[in-house]
């Protein structure tokens, strides 16, 4: 019997104008980092989101760089940072020489918990450490509770840069998620719900820091004719060819998300009554761009683990991947100081230890999601067997 294809957890999902876009980037040889397409894309992504500008760059890591370097943040500085996210949110802050501190989850949203914010802020106004700046991340495709979050940070005349590398195109509270922050960032890599292949954006209402970040992603020139440089410089522009792709991408944005929401709605029909499955949950007054679809396993109620689950999808050439590791717990963090929800409850470890992610591309037929949620009742029911049997 032939393999089945393999389905990823979120694979490109070209819409076909992207080539128009590439072919006019060679007809008119604008082979080079920037160019007509980056200057539209731009353009056009800060009028999707309804900000005054927008910097296309190589990553979303090289734009969260930006926002922290436009922030002044230093060399022994400290960093606020959700912890329950992927090592790019925070790489930056150690290529800036300063210091990350971790902050926890909250369960109704799944992203930085306003309660471990303020704990931190009041420890920081004690020992006289107060972060430079914030890094608050949208998980999975899902904003914050920026209004608590923002008040805190408000009041403590702390910045706020906005990692909305997994929320593009979801909002809060009829805003689009990336705006709310003094910064905000996408990223377009390939598993995102949109992508360039690889590359990021950076928002913001402050126009003349937009200019000082377009300055600083091209090597931080000077004008003069001859190339003269005062500062430190990062090469973070993004190429024409690839602008091209993220416009034809663009265009079809809305309808990813729409594309997203149904994918996640077929799990929550198929899996959502089981005892023991419990979806991720969403704020209300919020949209969600449901970029992957995520839940937790009570392994005692469902008799399975959630490794049970992802190494039987693994055996039938399906991806599904633990939720990310919490980056207090990665070695290359070891030291780093921690704030968690609770004093006795630390959200992102439960999360870590109990979610999974499932394909949740929007290029997924819905054959291919039949044979995800087939192996994911499969391997409860074969357990649930074993255990009648045992008896
Ligand atoms: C993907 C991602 C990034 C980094 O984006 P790149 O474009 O891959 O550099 C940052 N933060 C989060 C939460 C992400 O998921």
């Amino acid at each position: 019997m032939a393999e089945p294809s393999k389905i990823f957890l979120s694979p490109p999902h070209m819409s076909g104008e992207e080539q128009k876009y590439i072919n006019e980037a060679f007809q008119t040889n604008w082979i080079a980092p920037l160019g007509p397409h980056v200057d539209a894309f731009e353009k056009e992504l800060a009028e999707y989101a309804g900000v005054r500008d927008a910097v296309a760059v190589s990553s979303g890591t090289a734009a969260i760089h930006l926002g922290l370097r436009l922030l002044d943040v230093q060399q022994g500085d400290v960093v606020f940072c959700s912890s329950l996210t992927f090592v790019a949110s925070a790489n930056p802050v150690l290529y800036q020489g300063a210091e990350p501190v971790f902050i926890d989850s909250e369960p109704d949203s799944w992203n930085m918990s306003p309660a471990a914010l303020e704990e931190a802020m009041i420890r920081a106004v004690n020992t006289n450490k107060l972060p430079k700046a914030a890094i608050i991340v949208n998980l999975y495709g899902q904003s914050a509770k920026m209004d608590e979050l923002l008040a805190i940070c408000n009041h403590y005349d702390v910045p706020v840069i906005e990692d909305a590398a997994e929320s593009l195109g979801a909002e809060y509270q009829g805003q689009k998620s990336g705006t709310f922050g003094k910064f905000g960032v996408y990223s377009f890599n390939g598993n995102k719900i949109i992508t360039t292949s690889g590359g990021g954006m950076l928002v913001s209402n402050d126009e003349e820091a937009l200019q000082k970040a377009r300055f600083l992603a091209a090597q931080a020139r000077d004008s003069a004719a001859h190339y003269q440089h005062s500062q430190i410089g990062n090469n973070y522009r993004m190429s024409n060819i690839l602008a091209g792709v993220g416009r034809a991408q663009l265009k079809v944005l809305d309808e990813r998300v729409n594309t997203r929401q149904e994918i996640f709605l077929r799990y929550k029909e198929a899996l959502g009554n089981i005892e023991g499955i419990t979806f991720m949950p969403e704020l209300r007054n919020a949209v969600h761009n449901r970029w992957l679809t995520t839940l937790t396993i009570d392994a005692e109620k469902l008799g399975v683990t959630p490794m049970d689950i992802i190494n039987a999808l693994a055996d039938n050439s399906i991806e599904a991947r633990p939720v990310w590791k919490p980056l207090h717990l990665q070695p290359l963090f070891k030291g780093a100081e921690y704030f968690s929800h609770t004093s006795t409850k630390s959200v992102s470890e439960e999360l870590f230890n109990t979610g999974i992610c499932l394909p949740s591309g929007s290029n997924l037929t819905e054959k291919q999601q039949e044979r995800v949620i087939e192996s994911v009742l499969g391997v409860c029911q074969r357990k649930l067997k074993f255990v009648s049997q045992k008896r």
